[in-house]
């Protein structure tokens, strides 16, 4: 499944900010929430609808809503906390989850340390969530995971990705649709995307 680049003008014009070194980090957390509710706007396209009857001031009508308990925002830790938190805004009552990984440093294959979802994701559509779709072993791990928690549907949501993180990742997860806010030019050979925006984590939390 091809990747769907959030392409607007407006996310542009925020993840430049976003990727300048001076730009500090209470402007980079706002940016990453500000991206992080418009991706989830495209990212919610084809979510599903309930009806519920209301009342206008001038008639009664079924009008249609979103159940938002049924949604599940999962955060690979740590940087993924800062995509859930902007889009929380626009979907308030979605649950959350995280799962934590860390890269083993003899096999450098992701190893599970975190794990905490909401009960029995069976008829809940999970969208996972990682600012840095880089090597893509992260992301296809996570996923791995998720999905023998047997969600109804599952995506998964990154602000910046590279053609290497995501030929991994659809070849671990055919069946998941990404979004991103940009795809650039390459992976380093430190596991950084270039150009970037340096180290999501960091520059979230103010850790360098
Ligand atoms: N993780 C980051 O934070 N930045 C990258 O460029 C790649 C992975």
């Amino acid at each position: 499944m091809a990747a769907t680049v959030v392409a607007h003008p407006l996310i542009k014009h925020k993840l430049t900010l976003m990727r300048r070194k001076e730009t500090s980090t209470v402007n980079f957390r706002a940016l990453l929430s500000e991206i992080s509710m418009l991706l989830a706007y495209e990212a919610l396209r084809d979510i599903k609808l309930t009806e519920e009857d209301i009342e206008t001031p001038l008639a009664k009508i079924k009008a249609p809503v979103v159940d938002g308990k049924k949604l599940v925002l999962i955060a690979i830790m740590r940087a993924g906390a800062g995509i859930v938190d902007g889009m929380l805004k626009i979907v308030p009552n979605a649950r959350v989850g995280h799962i934590g990984l860390f890269r083993d440093p003899k096999t450098l294959q992701p190893v599970e340390y975190f794990y905490k979802v909401p009960n029995d994701l069976s008829d809940r559509d999970v969208i996972v969530c990682d600012p840095m779709l880089a090597t893509g072993n992260s992301a296809v791990a996570a996923v791995e995971r998720v999905k023998k928690s047997k969600p109804a549907s599952l995506r998964f949501v990154c602000l910046l990705a590279c053609p290497e993180g995501i030929a991994t990742f659809e070849k671990g997860h055919p069946d998941v649709p990404v979004y991103t806010a940009a795809i650039d030019e390459r992976l380093n050979d430190h596991g950084y995307i270039v150009p970037g925006l340096g180290d999501a984590g960091d520059r979230l939390f103010g850790t360098k």
